[in-house]
């Protein structure tokens, strides 16, 4: 099987002791692409890094909504001016996150400023989006209707799925979801009702390494190989083959990362 990992953080430090060795083994089970996602300008560079190491891997630039505090613009365009950009793949993972105690109504206001203005950059110089958004339907689907258009491409990155952010994705050609690890989880009946409303052709998988390993690896430093339990389990969903998820998957992720 020829997979595509649409989602990683392999120079997150809990693969200090390992990176090396899972990112051999990650291409034994079939892994033939990684993006390796960042969440805050140091790990821009160092997605940017892996990506000069490693042929199989492309990376992203973008500031994640738990550092929006931190976010400038102009920081992020210094950013983009240094790099190479041939393995630029997208600008990610932004968006909005309120399911912390803290989120008053002054840190989602800080959040949303650093999504608008990321989505701006992202348009700027033509990238795809990478989207995480937790507790937060509503806000992000108003501002991915008021700040993005037809002809944005958008990844709406370990979907769970609510009827605007269901209504958002069926209503725009170039948006895709992305399944990891919480398809293996109990989820509430509704998740799979919306599943199924999904074709596999606004499909992609991902793991989010080293986080949210599938059933029954939970509790253990996920990589990219646990792609293959998601795979299965997306299929027996969809009714058909893993082999057919896998390569689905593979051509949506090529188009949309245009690699
Ligand atoms: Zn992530």
């Amino acid at each position: 099987m020829k997979i595509f990992e649409t989602h990683a953080h392999y120079d997150d430090e809990k693969f200090n002791d390992s990176r090396e060795e899972v990112l051999k083994k990650v291409v034994d089970v079939g892994i033939e692409r990684i993006v390796n996602v960042a969440c805050d300008y140091d790990s821009c560079i160092s997605s940017y890094n892996l990506a000069k190491e490693y042929d199989y891997i492309y990376y992203t630039i973008g500031v994640h909504p738990y550092e929006a505090e931190n976010f400038e613009i102009s920081k992020l365009e210094e950013i983009y001016d240094s790099l190479d950009k041939t393995k630029l793949v997208a600008v990610g993972e932004i968006g909005l996150d309120y399911s912390h105690d803290d989120v008053n109504l002054e840190v989602k206001e800080t959040q949303k400023k650093a999504f608008i203005q990321q989505i701006a950059f992202a348009k700027k110089h033509s990238l795809p989006i990478i989207i995480h958004t937790r507790d937060a339907s509503l806000d992000t689907y108003s501002i991915l209707n008021d700040y993005t258009d037809e002809k944005d491409k958008i990844l709406l990155h370990c979907f769970s799925p609510t009827d605007d952010l269901v209504k958002f994705t069926l209503s725009r050609e170039k948006c895709l979801v992305a399944f990891g690890g919480n398809i293996t989880y109990k989820r509430k009946e509704s998740f799979f009702t919306y599943l199924n409303m999904i074709p596999m052709e606004k499909i992609v998988i991902e793991t989010d390494s080293p986080y949210l390993p599938p059933e029954p690896k939970r509790g253990t430093i996920n990589d990219s190989s646990n792609l293959v339990i998601i795979a299965k389990k997306l299929a027996e969903f969809k009714g058909i083959t893993a082999e057919e998820v896998a390569k689905i998957t593979y051509e949506n992720a090529s188009w949309f990362y245009n690699i």
